[in-house]
């Protein structure tokens, strides 16, 4: 595995691999890596000739009160476990190499990002639509690698790419979850015992939706109530918000008619938890 923290002698060595003809497929972290991560890489690896991944704990991204500071990171174990997964370079770029002094330039994808995490996250699509943009051109891809856990992110992402003719093909591949439900993240590791148990909430609320769905449950706002039910009778859980919308364009909707996203934000004490499902309607 190759380790590169500079843009110069990354974008060389896939100058290189280009001119071999190789498809690169590319998957961008934050790392602190789990399965969630691994899964990417993996399928990455059997989808594409080299796999790259990039480990950048990104500032643009978190909020003035957010956990930039102390998201968690672990170099070493990452490392280990993408040379585990079979990825071919490691891309570590410092803050500076990414924005240095005098950086001026953001992309911003509009309306999508207005709502959901969007709106009780204000700047963070921005921040991340800029880092992906960037991380784009300077490896240049063939096919990307996102997770469903992260639902919007992967939406503003595939909008932005089609957007700008970035010739990319952005994939979105499933959440990977502990045994109990709770979709793996890095910040799972900041809940202590009791919080761990109670984070289970956002899985059972969004089970407990899929079950209403299959029963034929289609109005929003008593499928949102049941949701609500489940959360608020945990007494660690504060909900920032659930909502249930149209699956490209997440506008809200009454009523489940099409393809679905049932998307939830929950605090479980200090820590902010996401999860998501995607309902097919016909
Ligand atoms: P992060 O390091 O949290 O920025 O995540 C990097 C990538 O891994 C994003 O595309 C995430 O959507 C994806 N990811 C994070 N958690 C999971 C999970 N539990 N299952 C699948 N993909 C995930």
């Amino acid at each position: 595995m190759q380790v590169f923290e500079k843009i110069k002698d990354i974008s060389n060595f896939i100058k290189e691999l280009k001119a071999q003809k190789k498809t690169i497929g590319f998957v961008p972290t934050m790392g602190f890596l789990h399965e969630g991560h691994l899964s990417l890489m993996r399928y990455a690896k059997k989808v594409t000739d080299v796999v790259v991944v990039s480990i950048f704990v990104n500032p643009a991204q978190f909020g003035p009160k957010e956990d930039f500071n102390t998201y968690p990171r672990d170099i070493e174990g990452d490392k280990g476990k993408c040379l585990d997964a079979g990825v071919d370079i490691l891309f570590m770029p410092s803050a500076s190499e990414i924005y240095p002094e005098g950086y001026l330039t953001y992309v911003n994808v509009e309306k999508i990002t207005d709502v959901m995490c969007g709106a009780s996250r204000p700047g963070h699509f921005k921040g991340v639509a800029t880092i992906v943009a960037k991380l784009f051109d300077i490896v240049k891809p063939d096919k990307a690698f996102f997770g469903q856990k992260d639902y919007q992110q992967t939406l503003v992402i595939k909008k932005m790419a089609a957007d700008l003719n970035m010739d990319i093909d952005v994939e979105a591949l499933p959440t990977v979850r502990e045994p109990d439900g709770l979709a793996m993240s890095s910040r799972n590791s900041y809940l202590n015992e009791e919080e761990r148990k109670a984070a289970t909430c956002l899985y059972w609320s969004l089970t407990k939706a899929e079950e209403m769905i299959k029963n034929g449950e289609r109005n929003s706002a008593k499928i949102i109530g049941d949701m609500q039910k489940i959360i608020e009778a945990e007494k660690l859980a504060r909900i920032d918000y659930i909502t249930i919308a149209d699956a490209e364009t997440l506008e809200e909707i009454k009523t489940i008619d099409k393809k679905a996203v049932i998307a939830l934000a929950v605090w479980i004490g200090k820590t902010r938890l996401i999860d998501n499902i995607v309902v097919n309607m016909k």
